[in-house]
This record gives structure tokens, C-alpha cells and sequence, in this order.
């Protein structure tokens, strides 16, 4: 058997295309252009990269995009002061302060995502709106877990009654968010994480298994039952320097039924997802 590719690619543009649409339409009607705050404390070049993508897409569909870049000791109080007054301005619709903050400075990443207006929440990130998540009631909510749940839908598996789902990795920004959405449609659902011991039995059981480790290939292809659907979030760089997810792509890919490629799977329907969740800020559901 080799797999569907859940092509995240092709999925993140015609999303953008329809809300490009939306957004035309709803100028045309005199609603308020949406509007996208951008904030990236610092020097880390992958952060520069993960922003600059992030501007672009919402240059293309007509989101204004508001943008900072502060010295990395610009310190908590310069940077809760800057979040501050985005959340005053009427213009901005979302907020995002790109993470990790830099290392070394007083930086409390809890308290600087509280101070993000729960109504600008554009990450889904506030705590208010992870507690919303966790009881079921409309919130923003976090854009790679969207993007991993619109992929399952892409695979048929838009309905979980039934199946087992496995999600590897517990943060809070993905791997927790990701096994609520499941459990909301109805999975069964048991969370693994770097103290379960037999990660590969776990897997084996699985129906859907969503990868977010941040290990080179960590999933490995015989792992997995045959015909599952798999979505792998990882992002890492491999020894000989390939960009690689945190399933070994290459076998699982002959198992599978379905399974997102890195890149090209749930990167770009990240960025997607931040746009839909800047429009619904803006505009409402
Ligand atoms: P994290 O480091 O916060 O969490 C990793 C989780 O993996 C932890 O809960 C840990 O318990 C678990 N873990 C670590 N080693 C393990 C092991 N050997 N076995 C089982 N579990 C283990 O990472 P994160 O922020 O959730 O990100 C995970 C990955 O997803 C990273 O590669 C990151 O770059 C990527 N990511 C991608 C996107 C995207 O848009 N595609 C967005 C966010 C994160």
C-alpha cells in the first residue's frame, strides 16, 4: 500500500484564496479591514523566517499587517508595554508575539501571552481560551492543531467516532490542544509523551497518530498499522541537514493511508489557519 499525501500545501492555498475572497467582499460591504499585529523580540533567524512567512500570507489576502521587531533587552515590561497597545488599537484584529522569547533576559512567556486581549488571541495561545477549548465553547484556538484537525478532515477522518488516535508530544501549543480537537470529535484518545514506555506499541494501535516531538523521525514507518492516517507536525533538521519530520517518512509512507509530507504538510496549513483565525477576530465566525 503506498499512502494518500495530505498535501498541505495545495490545501493552505485554496484556503487563502477563499479568504481573500471573503475579505474583498466584506471591503466592498464597509466592514473594517482585518488586521494582523506581528511581534518578534530579538534575533533568531528562525523566528525571522517563521514571521516573514507569516507577513506575506497576509499581504496576499489583504490582511494589514502590523509589525515590530524589538531588541532582545527591550525586557518584559518594554515588551508587555508594546502588547499593550495593540491591544487598544481598534485596527488590530489579532496579536502574535512570535516564541521562543530570547534566553538570558526576564522574559516570562505565561505572562506575556495573558496580556494578549483573549479577543485578539490570534495563536489561541491565552489561557482563557485554552480553558474554552478544554470545555467546548468557541474560542480562538491554536493554529497547528487546526491545521492538524482540517488534515484529518482532508483524509476522510472528519468523524473519530470508533478510532483510536495517538498524539505524541504534550506541550501546550500543540500536542494538548491537539488531543482536546480529537476527543471533541469523539476519538478515543491516549497522549504519549517522553516517559511512556513503549512508544511503538502505543503507535501500533492507532487509527490516526499526530507527531509533536521535535525528533528526527523518532515515529518509525513499521510502527504503524496499516491504513492509518498519519499527520506529522515536526519541523527538525537531520543530520545531513534535511528538513525532516518526526516520522520516518520514507517507511511509514508504505504503511499508511494517509500521511502529510515535511515540508509541504502542516507548516503551510499553519499559516492558513492564522489567517482564518485573524479574519473570524476581525469579522466574527
Ligand atoms: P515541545 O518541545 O514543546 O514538546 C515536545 C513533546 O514531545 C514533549 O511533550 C515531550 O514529552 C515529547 N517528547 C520528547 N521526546 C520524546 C520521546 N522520545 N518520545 C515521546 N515523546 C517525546 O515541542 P512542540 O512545540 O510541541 O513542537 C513539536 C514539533 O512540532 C517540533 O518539531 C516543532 O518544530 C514542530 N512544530 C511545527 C509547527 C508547524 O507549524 N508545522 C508548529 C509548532 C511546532
Amino acid at each position: 500500500m503506498t499512502a494518500q499525501i495530505l498535501d498541505g500545501k495545495s490545501l493552505a492555498a485554496s484556503i487563502r484564496s477563499e479568504l481573500r475572497l471573503e475579505i474583498k467582499a466584506g471591503l466592498g460591504e464597509g466592514k473594517a479591514q482585518p488586521g494582523l499585529a506581528t511581534i518578534l523580540v530579538g534575533v533568531d533567524p528562525a523566528s525571522h523566517i517563521y514571521v516573514r512567512n507569516k507577513r506575506r500570507a497576509c499581504e496576499e489576502i489583504g490582511v494589514k499587517n502590523f509589525h515590530l521587531e524589538l531588541a532582545e533587552d527591550i525586557g518584559q515590561a518594554g515588551l508587555l508595554d508594546q502588547i499593550e497597545e495593540y491591544n487598544q488599537n481598534p485596527e488590530v484584529h489579532g496579536i502574535l508575539v512570535q516564541l521562543p522569547l530570547p534566553k538570558g533576559y526576564d522574559y516570562d512567556e505565561n505572562r506575556v501571552l495573558e496580556t494578549i486581549s483573549a479577543s485578539k488571541d490570534a495563536d489561541g495561545f491565552h489561557p482563557l481560551n485554552q480553558g474554552a477549548l478544554m470545555q467546548g465553547r468557541p474560542a480562538p484556538q491554536p493554529c497547528t492543531p487546526k491545521a492538524v484537525m482540517a488534515l484529518l478532515q482532508l483524509a476522510g477522518m472528519g468523524d473519530l467516532s470508533g478510532k483510536k488516535a495517538v498524539v505524541v508530544g504534550r506541550s501546550n501549543i500543540v500536542g494538548k490542544p491537539v488531543a482536546l480537537m480529537l476527543l471533541q470529535r469523539h476519538a478515543t484518545v491516549t497522549i504519549c509523551h517522553s516517559r511512556t514506555p513503549d512508544l511503538a506499541r502505543e503507535v501500533g494501535e492507532a487509527d490516526v497518530v499526530v507527531a509533536a516531538v521535535g525528533v528526527p523521525e523518532l515515529v518509525q514507518g513499521h510502527w504503524i498499522k496499516p491504513g492509518a492516517v498519519v499527520i506529522d507536525v515536526g519541523i527538525n533538521r537531520n543530520e545531513e541537514g534535511k528538513l525532516v519530520g518526526d516520522v520516518e517518512y520514507s517507511s511509514a509512507i508504505e504503511r499508511a493511508g494517509a500521511i502529510t509530507p515535511v515540508p509541504g504538510g502542516v507548516g503551510p496549513m499553519t499559516i492558513a489557519m492564522l489567517l482564518a483565525n485573524t479574519v473570524e477576530a476581525a469579522w466574527g465566525a
